[in-house]
């Protein structure tokens, strides 16, 4: 074997998903930050030249819906249309940066799902039987009665329905057993760990068959072997992983970014992914999901936001105060990710000015403002004569910031890169290169260095803000050399 040949030229893919969001409300501070951390990511594999498809979308079938466009006196479609365009502007709002937006009323989504569920009732996975169960209007779930506080849905405040009639059902109990062994071995792995520990608690209850379809909702799928009925919403969602990558239905011929590495959701939605999803793509024999992340909800001053209490807060009234950037980077630095997480304005604002104006903000101001001040505004840096000292502190902070992000401790890497930023702010302090002495311009060129580094890190969190830093420094970078040619811009991020 020839030297070398063991290593892959092939790039890395990375397939990274968002759930689709129901479009019978507006875009909300969870859709956000749900949307915001995949961003981060697709945004970081491509800058690691992976190839990268980021998949986000919206879901637009369901009772919800109709009963929303009935209100409104619109047709379900314009609805749909309507709301599903709000998400779109608010991913732009965002500086999201999806490669495909899928929407379920989409007419090759609608022909896949079809052909999958004749499949599946080819091979006698779905058949016909009686449902009789509590179901929320508000989940567009059957409820058991454990699931109930006093008799209504936790979450929705409303007594569920009972509601019998003939429906289909999919064979999920027969999947229990091998997806439990997915979930164990980690072959489909579900993080963090207690969440991992809750599905596996969920799955000790026993998986039952479910129903998917319904007589009753007139704005769905209908089932290719029986028109009287539509398809289960969630059954139709799911299968935006594969139709938002144009798959056709077709099972000799899955799409080439097939399957997703890194899917991400809320707690809320985790059962029905770590069940029903995975069930049927077995039973369809298409290889399970990666890894599924489950981060937390946030809280306003300790209390459930709500409309009732009126202390919502919506993503465009962060955008408005604040500016993209820095509302991508105060909801992902509010907590631990994975975790839940307390906000509120006066905690925004106070990060807000703490870590971007005083921090990263005032410490571009003072490198640059040093660089320009020296004659020499145009070092060049020739990488093996970097302060080694300097070059190990780097190093270091890349390999936590790539773990962090590897593990999806988004929040860890962002607090990496702000060790980096006061780690400069004690070098100022310490070497004071403001004053006349021969080691000046060696320090002036370790902070352009060190800053350097700081911006590509700050690359998929602060878009934006990473490129107007690069302006200032005029860098020309490559493996021999570093070259700026610096100059003093605008304050970043002006005190609030
Ligand atoms: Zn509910």
């Amino acid at each position: 074997m020839k030297k070398g040949s063991l290593i892959s030229n092939k790039k890395k893919r990375f397939y990274i998903t968002t759930p689709i969001y129901y479009v019978n409300s507006q875009p909300h501070l969870g859709h956000s930050y749900t949307t915001i951390a995949a961003d981060v990511l697709a945004r970081y594999h491509r800058l690691q030249k992976d190839e990268v498809f980021f998949l986000t979308g919206t879901d637009e079938h369901g009772a919800k819906i109709e009963k929303a466009a009935q209100k409104a006196n619109k047709t379900p479609q314009q609805l749909c249309n309507e709301n599903s365009k709000l998400f779109k502007k608010a991913w732009q709002n965002l500086n999201i940066s999806y490669d495909n937006f899928i929407r379920t009323t989409n007419s090759n989504h609608i022909k896949s799902v079809r052909k999958v569920l004749q499949i599946l009732y080819n091979k006698k996975l779905i058949y016909k039987g009686t449902y009789k169960g509590l179901y929320c209007l508000g989940c567009e779930q059957y409820k058991t009665k454990s699931d109930l506080i006093n008799g209504k849905c936790p979450d929705h405040q409303i007594k569920p329905e009972i509601i019998k009639e003939e429906n289909y059902f999919f064979k999920l109990s027969q999947f229990e057993n091998l997806l439990r062994k997915k979930i164990m071995s980690n072959e489909f792995e579900i993080k963090p760990e207690e969440r991992k520990r809750e599905v596996l608690g969920f799955f000790k209850k026993g998986l039952k068959d479910i129903s998917i379809s319904r007589q009753k909702i007139k704005w769905g799928i209908p089932l290719p072997f029986d028109k009287k009925h539509t398809t289960f919403v969630w059954v139709d969602a799911f299968l935006n992983y594969l139709t938002g990558l144009e798959w056709n239905g077709n099972l000799k011929n899955l799409p080439k970014f097939w399957s997703p590495d890194l899917q991400l959701m809320s707690k809320d939605i985790l059962r029905v992914h770590a069940s029903i999803w995975p069930a049927l793509l077995l039973a369809l024999e298409i290889p399970l999901p990666k890894k599924l992340f489950i981060h937390g909800y946030f809280t306003i001053d300790g209390q459930k936001m709500s409309k009732s209490l009126g202390n919502v807060i919506r993503p465009e009234e962060l955008v408005e105060k604040f500016g993209v950037d820095a509302t991508r980077y105060l909801l992902l630095s509010a907590c631990s990710f994975g975790k839940d997480g307390d906000i509120s304005w006066e905690k925004l604002f106070e990060k807000y000015n703490t870590d971007l104006a005083s921090g990263l903000g005032n410490l571009v101001a003072r490198i640059i403002t040093m660089a320009v001040k020296t004659k020499n505004q145009e070092p060049r840096i020739k990488i093996k004569d970097q302060n080694l000292e300097i070059k190990k502190v780097i190093q270091n902070s890349w390999q936590n910031y790539k773990k962090f992000l590897a593990s999806c401790e988004l929040d860890k890497a962002l607090r990496e890169i702000w060790g980096l930023i006061s780690f400069c702010d004690r070098y100022i302090e310490k070497k004071r290169p403001w004053e006349k002495s021969k080691n000046r311009l060696s320090v002036i060129n370790d902070l352009l260095i060190i800053l350097t580094n700081i911006t590509q890190m700050l690359q998929p969190f602060l878009p934006e803000t990473s490129e107007k830093i690069f302006k200032q420094l005029g860098a020309r970078l490559n493996s021999q050399e570093w070259c700026f040619k610096v100059r003093k811009d605008k304050i970043l991020f002006p005190r609030i």
